[in-house]
């Protein structure tokens, strides 16, 4: 799933590439994406598009009063190009594109342009697991999902996480995953910070200790910066999808800890898995897993 990094490289891509451009037609491949009728979508029609920003893990398409908001969810992505093809898309059984928004040639205002192509970018969903969502929106409050946010990650400072995690039973790793606790991360990267700050994903906020909280702090800010960077210089709205670089553990079940060289290891559910280091995390311990841990010992 898309996290904080990868949807900022998106917004950062679209202020530079879609800010300016009006919106000149929106192909909907996929109705059951869009969770709003009224405003209707054909309304962003003649739009500019005015800005582009991030709410947790929302993409937030500003086009002047109304906004495009996007949860890419598993499998979505939004691919940008420079030339769309100009005929209608066709829906299909496995198409993945969902939906298409084609945007002007030129920065408006801009002289009229003899041959003009069709940028824009395309919404697609891979997967048999639907969960892309659109909605269009006067103001992005109005989307449940965002206005259940909790803070913004990169805007916590020590103190505001110290509070978020008194008196906090639920295991860490759930804690950092909830967008109402914390807005931006999930399985990937709170697996990554979790094993930056040396700390068992089971480990129990309230009982975290003072150097604890530092290493979460300093965890939490260094990985998901640094993976902003990289993620920004991906021109991620270029990919196909979200690629992942310099992950330490996310995904990597198997692999040998970039730290100390012990196994990386999973636990694993009925739809997903995270990873972390025993020898970093857990003391050497391997976490429960239900299926006793049988893809690695
Ligand atoms: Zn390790």
């Amino acid at each position: 799933m898309p996290e904080l990094p990868e949807v900022e490289a998106l917004a950062h891509h679209l202020r530079e590439h879609a800010v300016g451009r009006a919106v000149t037609r929106i192909d909907v491949v996929s109705l059951s994406v869009l969770k709003t009728a009224t405003p209707a979508y054909t309304d962003l029609r003649g739009r500019e598009v005015t800005g582009a920003r991030r709410h947790g893990k929302h993409l937030d398409v500003e086009c002047g009063d109304l906004h495009l908001i996007v949860h890419l969810a598993r499998a979505g992505w939004l691919r940008w190009s420079d030339d769309l093809p100009a005929a209608p898309p066709r829906p299909g059984g496995k198409n993945p594109l969902a939906l298409r928004m084609h945007l002007s040639a030129d920065d408006t205002g801009g002289e009229s342009n003899a041959a003009p192509r069709h940028a824009g970018f395309d919404l697609t969903e891979a997967g048999t697991k639907k969960g892309l969502a659109v909605w269009i929106v006067a103001d992005p409050g109005q989307v449940p999902s965002i206005a259940a946010l909790g803070p913004d990650a990169p805007a916590l400072d020590r103190d505001r996480l110290e509070a978020l995690l008194t008196g906090e039973t639920r295991r860490i790793k759930t804690v950092l995953t909830d967008q109402k606790t914390i807005a931006g991360i999930g399985n990937a990267y709170s697996d990554e910070i979790l094993h930056t700050a040396r700390l068992s994903p089971y480990a129990t906020p309230a009982r975290l200790t003072a150097d604890d909280l530092d290493a979460l702090f300093d965890a939490l800010h260094g990985v998901l910066a640094a993976a902003v960077d990289r993620s920004v210089g991906q021109d991620a709205a270029r990919l196909k999808g979200e690629k992942r670089s310099g992950l330490r553990v996310h995904g990597r079940t198997g692999m040998p800890c970039p730290v100390c060289g012990d196994t990386v290891r999973e636990v694993s559910f009925a739809d997903k898995a995270f990873q972390y280091c025993a020898t970093c995390q857990t003391g050497g311990k391997p976490l429960a897993d239900r299926r006793l841990s049988r893809l690695v010992k």
